[in-house]
């Protein structure tokens, strides 16, 4: 079986071609202004002749799609319906259905929703405590993302400890631009740091991850900041790069080695708060099995391993020194043998993942 996966995002697209779930073609376009074009270059580009379907990575399914998803016109005008809930991402997704629709017609396209992973959690774990009928209404819950990643890397966790992922409790952290935790009890999603949108939770390239609400309020009321200006600080201006200029985790590590005070503090900030959910999923699971760490940062920034995990021993969790800086690539345990909690890193595919569920979905 052949498949196209197009994961369309607000700067970039990136795809790929697989044959029986082995990659066999696929690229990324960077710096994009136009996503349709992208994609259309893609297609013309590509030998899709013979594509039996297309995955598309689509950011927001609101609380409706659970699972991957056969695309029709029904399908398509809910998943515009929740382009207010993820006004960045949703209309690129779409644009790119609407492209490979046009131009492949008679081939089965398929959502994969980033958000559908985390359809498993419990409502103590979903809601916010808020007037449930405000909530309700506006759709405030938390919805939770990369639940793409977080299914892949916590499945293949299971498979490099030889495990049932049934019987398997992990804590998956996907560390890259964005940054989200997961706590998956036995496969599934059971609490994750990003909420109603990708701003809550852990800090990040530019966006702050948790604050105070009444951050927000301070700013309009005493700042005079119109809400406009407050999304774009939050979003694009803090994180790793509000605290201390860069947003490239390369970049904080390197001035951190040459003694500059503001990356130190910075790098210090973000491993704080990766260590807090840890504690926090570690209680909310009861047992830990392993912890994953996986994207950019997660899979190459040893020092953010080691200072994310630091003094937790008491709880049976340990970064081996030699293993986490190894430099080793690919799959691998950076615990200390017999340790108690598995220590993994497991390098992130989403584009594999969509190309999984998508056959998976044709097959059934
Ligand atoms: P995205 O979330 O956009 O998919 P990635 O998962 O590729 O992004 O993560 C990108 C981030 O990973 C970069 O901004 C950079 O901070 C970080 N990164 C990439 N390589 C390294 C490295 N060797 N050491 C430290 N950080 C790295």
């Amino acid at each position: 079986m052949k498949i196209l996966v197009l994961n369309c995002g607000s700067a970039s697209v990136k795809w790929g071609l697989y044959a029986d779930g082995k990659p066999i073609d696929g690229g990324l376009i960077e710096r994009v202004t136009d996503c349709a074009q992208a994609v259309r270059e893609v297609l013309f580009t590509t030998d899709v002749s013979d594509v039996d379907a297309v995955g598309h990575r689509v950011v927001h399914g609101g609380l409706r799609f659970t699972t991957p998803t056969l695309v029709d016109d029904e399908v398509l005008d809910a998943v515009t319906r929740l382009v207010p809930l993820a006004p960045l991402h949703n209309p690129v997704n779409l644009e790119g259905i609407a492209i490979a629709r046009e131009m492949l017609p008679g081939v089965p396209q398929v959502a994969v929703f980033d958000t559908a992973f985390h359809r498993t959690i419990p409502p103590a774990q979903a809601m916010y405590a808020i007037d449930v009928e405000v909530a309700q209404e506006n759709g405030i819950a938390r919805y939770g993302f990369h639940g793409t990643s977080h299914a892949y890397v916590s499945h293949r966790t299971a498979e490099l400890l030889g495990r049932d992922p049934a019987g398997l409790n992990v804590i998956s952290l996907h560390l890259g631009n964005g940054a989200s935790a997961c706590a998956v009890r036995g496969g599934l999603s059971f609490a994750t740091s990003m909420g109603l949108s990708p701003l809550e939770g852990l800090v990040m390239g530019t966006r702050s991850g948790n604050i105070d609400p009444a951050v927000v309020f301070h700013l309009h009321r005493v700042a005079g900041m119109s809400f406009e200006a407050i999304d774009d600080l939050l979003n694009q201006r803090s994180g790793l790069k509000g605290l201390c200029g860069d947003n490239d985790m390369r970049e904080v590590l390197r001035r951190r080695d040459a003694g500059d005070e503001a990356a130190a503090l910075a790098f210090d900030v973000y491993c704080d708060r990766v260590k807090a959910y840890v504690g926090a999923y570690y209680a909310l699971l009861g047992r830990v099995d392993a912890i994953t760490f996986t994207a950019g940062v997660g899979e190459n920034a040893a020092p953010v391993r080691a200072a994310s995990l630091s003094g937790l021993e008491a709880m049976g969790i340990a970064v081996d020194p030699a293993r986490n800086g190894s430099g080793e690539r690919g799959e691998r345990l950076i615990s200390p043998e017999g340790a108690a909690v598995a220590v993994c890193v497991v390098p992130t595919d989403e584009e594999l993942e969509i190309a999984n569920q998508t056959a998976e979905l044709l097959t059934r």
